[in-house]
């Protein structure tokens, strides 16, 4: 979010921030930002629109899933141009957009939704393998699990119950957390979409290879490189099977992020999501001779205020985000210079805080940082990469298991 109130200021364009980070603390960042619950989208938008009741805004964008819909609903009470609140529910439950995709006719995987409270032996009468299970509402492969047989399956279930009825899931309140989707996995390469909607016609920013297999169980991910090795053939494919999806959802205004797999079937629709690609990957795209970037053209896009027909440069970018190796308390990261050294890398960025726990996936959704590389080729690129990460250490410590002194029950300690 910082990046893109920085890109805001270059441009001369004042922020109003909505967040949902503290409500206990007036102003806890100081930046006077409109405290949110965005689990109720329609109360949030209200308070949002009063918030800048007194303030011409011009502009909306969401920078996270679950700030879509609430922004969609602000903007309509504002009187901006963006995304339906319909469209943008579309989107939010993995649920409803499969179904509207398939009702469409796109490519999507077989699915079916299940309560959490159906008897498994009945699940598992539905289910053709090897499958993947998904929550509804969950992101960066948050609980995303693949199962190739019945235990596997019933296994996995279990396991999402439990992340499903943590507190920190909890505590996001959203709908839907008692009931799973499952899907057909679908072999092939994985690509990531970034893109920007105007009037609903897509225009691709960046189309990213996933190098790395992604075959589950878990689905952290990992490398991301542009442009895409595809055939050409295959990536205008994927663009008109993106467009469609678009205009399945009725989404109309801003940016996206979709994610495909690719076989000998042509482009499968993993997901489509109205908000620019998460963490801190946006800093791989750069755009125009100012090199100017995601986040700067996105708000000029959103305020209409310049020429943003601007190509991306023509050297290949990528990122990888530092997988989690074990859950535990993260104690430092040794190699950061060296790796940040290594020729052709721009950046090592390690972004978990000391101290805290971080969860290895499939309970994770944060990463242990991020290395950004350019380069002449994309294989250039990926090379890099690998050799910086080579470069780093991480030291985990298991979390421990601390005696209660009065109940002499254990909980877990950090
Ligand atoms: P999230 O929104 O949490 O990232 P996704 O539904 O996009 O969840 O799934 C995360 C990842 O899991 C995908 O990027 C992909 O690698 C893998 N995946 C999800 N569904 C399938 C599927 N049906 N077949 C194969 N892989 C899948």
């Amino acid at each position: 979010m910082r990046s893109f109130v920085e890109a805001a200021k270059r441009l001369g364009v004042d922020v109003t921030i909505g967040s949902d980070r503290c409500h206990q603390l007036d102003d806890p960042w100081s930046d006077g930002a409109v405290p949110l619950h965005f689990e109720q989208p329609e109360q949030a938008a209200q308070r949002l629109a009063e918030a800048v009741r007194t303030t011409p805004v011009r502009a909306i964008l969401a920078l996270g899933d679950r700030q879509t819909v609430t922004a969609a609903y602000a903007a309509r009470i504002l009187g901006l141009r963006y995304n339906s609140p319909e469209s943008v529910e579309n989107c939010r439950s993995k649920l409803r957009q499969r179904e509207v995709l398939r009702d469409a006719g796109l490519p999507v995987p077989e699915f079916f939704s299940f309560p959490l409270t159906e008897p498994l032996d009945a699940v598992l009468l539905r289910v053709s393998f090897p499958s993947v299970l998904k929550p509804l509402r969950l992101a960066a492969s948050q609980g995303v699990i693949r199962a190739n047989d019945a235990p596997e399956f019933a296994t996995a279930v279990e396991r999402i119950r439990h992340l499903l009825n943590s507190p920190e899931v909890q505590a996001t309140r959203e709908p839907e957390l008692d009931r799973l989707l499952v899907e057909r996995y679908i072999p092939g390469a994985e690509v990531a979409l970034e893109g920007l909607l105007e009037q609903g016609t897509l225009r691709v920013l960046a189309l990213f290879d996933k190098p790395d297999p992604l075959e589950g169980p878990y689905f952290e991910e990992s490398i991301y490189v542009t442009p895409s090795r595809l055939p050409a053939e295959m990536q205008t494919r994927i663009f008109d099977c993106a467009a469609q999806a678009v205009r399945a959802l009725g989404l109309y205004r801003g940016p996206l992020h979709a994610e495909f797999r690719v076989n000998g079937d042509g482009p499968w629709v993993l997901e489509v999501a109205p908000r620019p690609i998460g963490g801190l990957c946006s800093r791989a795209l750069r755009f125009g001779p100012d090199r100017i970037l995601l986040e700067e053209l996105l708000v000029s896009h959103a305020m209409g205020l310049a020429e943003v027909e601007v190509p991306r440069e023509s050297l290949a970018a990528g990122v990888m985000m530092i997988p989690v190796p074990r859950s535990g308390v993260f104690k430092g990261a040794e190699g950061v210079e060296r790796a940040a050294a290594t020729p052709g890398v721009d950046e090592v960025q390690i972004t978990a805080r000391l101290h805290d726990f971080i969860a290895a996936w499939p309970e994770g959704s944060t990463y242990l940082g991020f290395i950004f590389a350019r380069g002449a080729t994309p294989a250039e690129v990926e090379a890099a990469l690998r050799l910086a990460h080579s470069a780093l250490r991480f030291e985990i410590t298991p979390r421990l298991r601390v005696a209660h002194p009065t109940s002499g029950q254990t909980s877990a300690g950090s």
